[in-house]
């Protein structure tokens, strides 16, 4: 038997549970998917926005792998605490997989960032999904004016959901106190700027469409903002470009040259303006200062000395993911990585026996949930390739035991089914569908810790 733990239950690791059971090549493996909270599927859960119901489906998949009989998932458990480090970890186990994500956002560097009122997306992502460690206290949304800095798809979320109205929210899972504000909310303009044309943006194009279909709001497009963007310019030069900006520049287009707006709030969306200061006013955030860029020639852009100041009471950072480095394992600050080869990690260049990564924290934070399939199947190739050095190790008969006689109470497949139970009947309680619960003593109260 080859027993391996995955580290963290998102579509990385259980892409990569799965490659492990479904494979022939080295019989009987045994996976524990393990967790730091008590609920699976990591970003699907807890990043997915909640109107993006199509996708959370998948959820239904995920959970046919985790309910494997050579898998099982073990909540609660936190990697790093109750002495449960990366060596430890290699005595439970004949192989381990960390698929523990970029659990932190990035920061701007610039002054005023942390101004009252000036929150990174991640925060107000993991308040509308009701992450349990997001601030209690929420998000008031009294601003009539936000700013989201970032054109990713992460900036589309937050501003898709800025401007939605609660009825839109309420068939979806998001948690009763999100929706109570958002029912309240007094934003009426979101401005999302990016520091490059339309052309450089990040967004998929699908995601960007979607902006134009909210039932109450418009985009709005200032032609003048994107002239600078020689793919919106000069249609006939962009054959060099892929298609997914191509099409981001011509449903931007579209925007630029539609109707004037009439609806009660407005998406405008901003290109070339890179933000140099968040200003302050009475008591928080007042407006974002932008400096105009303009193409530097090589894909990038420099700056003109010329100002903006965009007002804003609310201002969400949407400038990416980065990894946080897990005590006991090699990490690579500057790429905000582990390093790896082919998935296996690399200790000062030397593979390390045992330790693999897979997703977000082998890559970095890109690409979509799709592109954690082939990313976990090279790493699981890699480990089956050291499959017989690895089981020749002896390792502890009953891991669990063991997790538990160092203090930690795992939560198991029926205690998540028991939450599960749960969320649905706090939903019929609100006459809703399943409602989230938002907090650990709340979740962990369910699950019948
Ligand atoms: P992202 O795609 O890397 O986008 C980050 C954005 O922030 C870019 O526009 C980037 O501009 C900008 N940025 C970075 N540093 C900046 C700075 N100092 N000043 C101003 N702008 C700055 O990151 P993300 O939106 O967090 O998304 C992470 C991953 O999750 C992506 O792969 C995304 O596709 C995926 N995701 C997918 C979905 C979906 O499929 N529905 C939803 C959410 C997230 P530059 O390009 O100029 O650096």
């Amino acid at each position: 038997m080859l027993r391996v733990a995955v580290v963290g239950s998102g579509p990385s690791g259980v892409y990569a549970a799965q490659d492990l059971v479904r494979q022939t090549q080295v019989p009987d493996v045994r996976v524990h998917v393990l967790d730091r909270l008590p609920c699976p599927y990591g970003l699907v859960r807890y990043g997915v926005a909640p109107d993006h119901e199509k996708i959370k489906s998948l959820q239904d998949t995920l959970r046919t792998v985790l309910e494997h009989e050579r898998i099982a998932f073990i909540g609660n458990v936190e990697v790093g605490t109750r002495g449960l480090g990366p060596e430890r970890l290699l005595r439970l186990y004949h192989a381990v997989v960390y698929c523990v994500g970029a659990a932190r956002d990035r920061r701007l560097g610039i002054p005023g960032e942390d101004l009252p009122g000036s929150h990174s997306a991640t925060d107000f992502v993991s308040w509308y999904s009701a992450h349990p460690d997001a601030a209690a206290d929420g998000f008031a949304l009294t601003a009539r004016s936000a700013v989201v800095i970032g054109v990713g798809n992460v900036a589309v979320d937050v501003a898709r959901i800025l401007a939605r109205g609660a009825d839109e929210l309420r068939p979806t899972d998001v948690p009763a106190t999100a929706l109570g504000a958002l029912a309240l909310s007094r934003v009426r303009d979101v401005h999302m700027v990016g520091r490059r044309g339309p052309s450089g943006a990040k967004f998929t194009t699908k995601e960007l469409r979607e902006l134009g279909s909210l039932p109450a709001a418009d985009v709005i497009v200032d032609p003048t903002d994107l002239a600078l963007d020689p793919a919106y310019a000069a249609p006939g030069t962009t054959a060099a470009l892929s298609a997914v900006s191509r099409r981001n520049v011509d449903v931007v287009r579209g925007w630029a040259e539609g109707p004037p707006p009439h609806r009660d709030r407005r998406i405008h969306l901003r290109f070339f303006l890179r933000p140099v200061e968040l200003l302050a006013a009475d008591d928080g955030v007042g407006a974002v200062r932008f400096e105009r860029t303009v193409p530097d020639g090589d894909g990038g852009v420099r700056g003109t000395g010329t100002y903006e100041d965009i007002p804003a009471q609310l201002v969400l950072r949407a400038v990416g993911y980065r990894g946080v480095p897990l005590p006991g394992l090699p990490f690579d600050a500057a790429r905000g990585t582990v390093p790896h080869s082919a998935g296996r990690v690399l200790r000062d260049g030397a593979w390390s026996p045992g330790e693999y990564v897979a997703g977000w924290i082998k890559r970095g934070p890109t690409g979509v949930i799709g592109t954690n399939r082939p990313c976990a199947k090279e790493t699981v190739a890699s480990l089956l390739g050291d499959a017989a050095a690895l089981a020749a190790r002896a390792v502890a008969d009953d891991p669990l035991a063991e997790l538990r006689a160092a203090g930690h109470r795992p939560v198991e497949w029926p205690g998540w089914e028991a939450i599960v139970a749960a969320e649905a009947a706090h939903g019929r309680a609100l006459g809703r569908r399943t409602v989230k619960i938002p907090d650990w003593p709340g979740l962990l109260a369910a699950a019948g810790d």
